[in-house]
């Protein structure tokens, strides 16, 4: 892509009201734009990360078998009042208005019950089970406090994964594996190394659920590391420290049994092989992909701006014309790049070196190649990594093949 086509511009100045890493960041370099307290929309940039994340989310729940769907927002009352979450008190955050007719709907900050009703639909026997079932969806969360920008959303992204099995054992072998999907997500984004596994309250289902959480400074929740080496943590709420070293963390991630808490109300049975009817044992698993973001943003930013790991950067490649007098060539590179399917971002305005050096710092893309007058000559391109700000001089063809790999 052109940078002079992007209608997006990086700004100096951090918004006034923003007092997040994240969302200072997010903003100056053009990913995201606020609308309001809570409620950010996706620029061209942003919604490339976004996508990113999603797909390598995508190709875990895949590996688990999960079958993805996309449910409504729109949630009708009934399903709710089954099992007794449509009121304000047990969930705290639901944002409710009313079709023409009277009657009332809400917008969906979960989906446990529309998924289990539908289900039931569908699932009778032994031979229906296991199975699970995610999406990508937008959930509507009025929350109280929304000052840590894209962490968390009165609106925002969440995949949901949902799981249902004939029995405990079952139940507990997919808990497993989605354990490890997720050390997987974590891993590929970049912040495998700052987040733990951590031992949380289970609610009412069961004694504990696990949370993923990330240390960063403006975390919400306070872990303890019970184990360093293999990531391991407790959430303060459900034990005291003893001593241990505490952190501020985010919760990236959730799983958490359910028994049959939907099941049973919402009548998802199944006839089991001696032929009687029993509940469907579940299992819920979030991850706030924009949260997820602003993660990746809070912990691998430096003073310059965002540092995108390779995985999950806009794109694998930021080109900066230095020289009008360079042009044709950038133009070739630019060109035998994209035809190569290498992704770049090509900064051919008509700016100062400066201004372009700061936009690429703070945009984040992990390799810049800077191409000045001299490039035309020697065909040596110089290549600079955003992380550690190391140059060297390299062959287009050399790129191309170490960007392959
Ligand atoms: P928190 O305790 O931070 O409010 P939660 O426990 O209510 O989160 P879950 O219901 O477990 O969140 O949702 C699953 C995942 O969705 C969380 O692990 C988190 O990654 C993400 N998430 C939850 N609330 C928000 C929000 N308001 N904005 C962005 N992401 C969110
Ligand atoms: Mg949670």
């Amino acid at each position: 892509m052109r940078q002079s086509i992007l209608f997006t511009k990086t700004r100096r100045e951090a918004p006034k009201d923003e007092v997040s890493k994240n969302a200072i960041l997010l903003t100056r370099a053009g990913f995201i734009h606020k609308e309001f307290a809570g409620v950010y929309s996706f620029l061209p940039l942003g919604l490339l990360v976004l996508k990113k994340i999603e797909n390598i989310i995508r190709r875990e729940m895949n590996i688990l078998g999960g079958q993805e769907v996309e449910l409504t927002a729109l949630q009708d009352e009934d399903v709710w009042n089954k099992t007794g979450r449509w009121s304000d008190e047990v969930i705290d955050v639901w944002f409710k208005t009313k079709l023409k007719s009277g009657s009332d709907v809400g917008l969906a900050p979960t989906h446990e019950e529309p998924l289990t009703q539908l289900l039931s639909e569908y699932i009778s026997s032994y031979r229906d089970l296991p199975l699970s079932v995610y999406q990508f969806q937008t959930k509507f969360r009025n929350e109280l406090r929304s000052k840590s920008g894209i962490l968390r959303g009165r609106e925002f992204l969440m995949k949901d994964l949902y799981s249902f099995s004939r029995n405990e054992e079952e139940h507990d072998k997919f808990y497993e594996k989605v354990k490890s999907a997720y050390r997987s997500i974590f891993n590929q984004v970049g912040i495998g190394d700052s987040t733990y596994l951590t031992k949380a309250s289970g609610g009412s289902f069961s004694k504990y659920s696990h949370e993923f959480q990330t240390i960063i400074e403006a975390g919400e929740d306070t872990i303890y590391i019970t184990l360093e080496d293999k990531k391991e943590a407790t959430n303060k709420e459900i034990e005291e420290s003893n001593g241990r070293k505490e952190e501020k963390a985010i919760e990236v991630g959730n799983i958490f049994s359910l028994g049959t808490r939907f099941s049973e109300d919402l009548g998802l049975v199944f006839t089991d092989e001696a032929g009687v009817k029993n509940p469907v044992i579940m299992g819920s698993y979030g991850i706030g992909l924009s949260r997820l973001m602003g993660t990746v943003v809070e912990v691998l930013s430096d003073e310059k701006g965002i540092v995108w790991p390779k995985e999950i950067a806009p794109f694998q490649v930021h080109l900066l014309l230095l020289s009008e007098k360079a042009k044709d060539f950038a133009d070739e590179v630019y060109k035998t790049l994209s035809s190569q399917g290498v992704e770049v971002l090509y900064d051919d305005r008509d700016l100062r070196a400066g201004e372009k050096f700061a936009d690429a710092d703070l945009i984040g893309i992990p390799m810049q190649i800077i191409i000045g007058e001299k490039a035309i000559e020697s065909k040596m391109l110089e290549v600079k990594e955003r992380k550690t700000g190391e140059t060297k001089h390299e062959t287009l063809d050399h790129i191309i093949e170490a960007l392959k790999k």
